[in-house]
């Protein structure tokens, strides 16, 4: 399993997700678990964002499947039910927050993965999905998922006070290390099982909004500087 910060390729998040991962919304897939695919580089073709200081993302629904001759799918309100009466995946994510709001059920929890470049991925962490709503946008209207964190960096389930230090390093920032580290551990050069790394743990006060505290770093030196810490 994959803790927060880790930097995974494409192949190695479908081989822990159990299934071919080809869409950004998978609503329970293995144990359970849900599965979102994000993307905040620029360009990228839905409006997600991070808020709260990194510890809540609002994610945009999905629109309809661009077919030759329909209207562009921008342009279209996003779809809550399938051509035959199913949910979309909208629809499944919005119900859940739905039975969630009304006391009926735990949250769904919410692995999400965001895209740093083609084939390269880093793993943001597990989230409890505690609200959906529609809205304007343009002319149309829109699906967004309000997701909260709640695995703390050694990938367990947070507890409040580990948590308080825990977010979501900027994508800005994530693009900035790993441009700056060309995309290697500064340890040793690996490219391999990489990692976000705060040179100062954010238990420690380090902060995750500025790239002068994160580094990359290999499973192997990654290990070795928890170690050398605690
Ligand atoms: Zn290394």
């Amino acid at each position: 399993m994959f803790s927060p910060g880790g930097i995974i390729s494409y192949l190695d998040m479908c081989k822990e997700e159990g299934v071919n991962l080809q869409r950004g919304m998978n609503f329970r897939l293995r144990n359970n678990f849900s599965v979102i695919l994000m993307s905040l580089r620029p360009g990228a073709p839905y409006a997600d964002r991070v808020e709260d200081g990194g510890k809540t993302l609002i994610y945009e629904g999905h629109d309809i499947p661009q077919t030759k001759g329909a209207p562009n799918p921008k342009t279209v309100d996003q779809p809550m039910h399938n051509p035959g009466g199913t949910y979309t995946q909208n629809g499944l994510f919005f119900d859940a927050a739905g039975r969630y709001k009304r006391g009926r059920t735990d949250p769904e929890f919410v692995r999400v993965y965001e895209k740093i470049r083609s084939g390269i991925w880093a793993y943001n962490g597990l989230f409890q999905l505690v609200d959906a709503w529609q809205e304007a946008s343009n002319t149309r209207q829109v699906f967004k998922f309000k997701l909260e964190m709640i695995e703390d960096a050694s990938g367990q389930v947070a507890t409040k006070s580990t948590l308080e230090h825990n977010r979501v390093i900027p994508t800005s920032v994530k693009l900035e290390v790993w441009k700056r580290d060309k995309g290697r551990c500064v340890q040793c050069g690996s490219a391999d099982n990489l990692h976000f790394d705060h040179i100062i743990p954010y238990t420690l006060g380090g902060s995750s909004l500025v790239s002068e505290n994160i580094q990359l770093l290999c499973a192997r030196h990654n290990i070795a500087k928890k170690d050398k810490i605690e």
